[in-house]
């Protein structure tokens, strides 16, 4: 009988650790899951019923709002978010430049311009100090972004909203239950946009969004839009969109919000653990939370200093040992093809440049164990050293 020796270097299987698991959710939620599908497929009522009701009612309390709308997806909740503040084609709409995509093609979807301002490079959001230079005539809204799990720097944004009569929109489709100054975001501004893709920390079995308001009138101006502006059936009030969200996805989403806490609990934890093992790694720059502000780690989002090419160079050892990662994002919105006619150059927006070469994710959910985290945190060393 031979023995082989363990080879160094050669990843062993069982060690993997993947960026997110959600088959490891799933199956802390099968039976509940399960139960309420049976009780959809013997209902048969598939859209507007009384499981996206529940839920608006469910997390506008959860979040601190007073209503909510449920959309079809994260991205069309910016967009009935905007129409709904009065933003139409030709206006300018004022974001960051360092967001997921979706935040400017909403913009662009309602034929008005995203208006790219560079970021604050601890929190990764809009900073608010570059804001005012960019309003012009023509600015009918700010979208901030909450990224990554925390909040944008709100009360200067909300104050330049006010005083120059501008609505504030949350994109805060990264950031459900993320804490601001003792407020929850996406209850802070005009409207709220929460997305329910699957990854996100509170995700659906397929596309799913919402929109929260404080305003009745509002609220009730969305939930015609979303279904063709129709106030009554067959009687249309204003030309509207097909945007809702169906029952299999609200019944899903009901019962993954009640766990959604002690799974916040647990993103935080894990962070915390991070934070212990890779803040004195030579080069690694770990995420701050603010001390007014609760961080809710829908990513743990390292910065490598020294730009792409080392972080690549870190990227490939992780891979080559099992270990998931990525970069969101890799290209700010300036620099991407699809905005080239904005006209903005390279070097224009450093901040967003900066971050989107020096952005690496690491495994980030809920089920992680302590032993993962750790090894996370060694191999990273080692690339580090290396
Ligand atoms: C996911 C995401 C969206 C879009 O949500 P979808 O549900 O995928 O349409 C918008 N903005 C940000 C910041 C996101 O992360």
């Amino acid at each position: 009988m031979t023995t082989q020796a363990r080879q160094p270097n050669v990843p062993h299987v069982g060690a993997a650790v993947p960026m997110l698991d959600l088959r490891a959710q799933h199956a802390s939620l099968a039976s509940e899951i399960r139960a309420v599908m049976d009780a959809l497929l013997d209902s048969q009522h598939w859209i507007l019923g009384a499981e996206g009701t529940a839920l608006e009612q469910e997390l506008a309390h959860f979040l601190g709002a007073r209503f909510a709308a449920g959309v079809a997806s994260g991205t069309d909740a910016l967009m009935l978010a905007l129409y709904a503040a009065g933003v139409s084609a030709g206006d300018d709409v004022v974001l960051p430049a360092f967001t997921f995509i979706a935040t400017a093609s909403a913009v662009s979807a309602l034929g008005a311009r995203p208006v790219l301002v560079d970021i604050e490079p601890e929190t990764f959001a809009i900073d608010p100090q570059r804001i005012e230079s960019r309003i012009t005539p023509k600015t009918t809204a700010i979208i901030a972004v909450h990224l990554f799990g925390h909040a944008a720097e709100m009360d200067p944004i909300l104050e330049i909203g006010k005083r120059r009569g501008i609505p504030v929109i949350e994109d805060n489709a990264q950031s459900i239950g993320a804490v601001y100054r003792g407020r929850k975001t996406g209850a802070m501004g005009a409207f709220g946009c929460l997305s329910f893709y699957p990854t996100k920390n509170l995700g659906a079995y397929g596309d799913g969004g919402m929109i929260l308001t404080n305003s009745e009138e509002d609220v009730e101006r969305l939930r015609r839009l979303r279904n063709h502006g129709q106030e009554d059936r067959y009687s249309s009030r204003e030309r509207g969109w097909n945007s809702r969200l169906d029952e299999v996805q609200a019944a899903i989403l009901r019962v993954k919000l009640r766990h959604l806490p002690a799974w916040t609990t647990a993103r935080r934890r894990h962070a915390k653990q991070y934070g212990e093992l890779l803040r004195d790694l030579p080069g690694i720059r770990v995420p701050i939370e603010r001390g007014d502000c609760e961080h809710v780690y829908s990513v743990y989002t390292i910065r490598v200093e020294g730009g792409a090419q080392r972080r690549e160079k870190i990227q490939r050892h992780l891979a080559a040992r099992g270990i998931g990662s990525m970069i969101y994002y890799p290209i700010p919105l300036h620099l991407q093809p699809a905005y080239r006619a904005l006209g903005v150059a390279r070097g224009e927006l450093p901040d967003s440049e900066r971050a989107a070469d020096e952005v690496l994710s690491l495994p980030m959910f809920a089920e992680l164990t302590e032993d993962q985290i750790a090894r996370v945190a060694e191999t990273l060393s080692e690339a580090v050293r290396q």
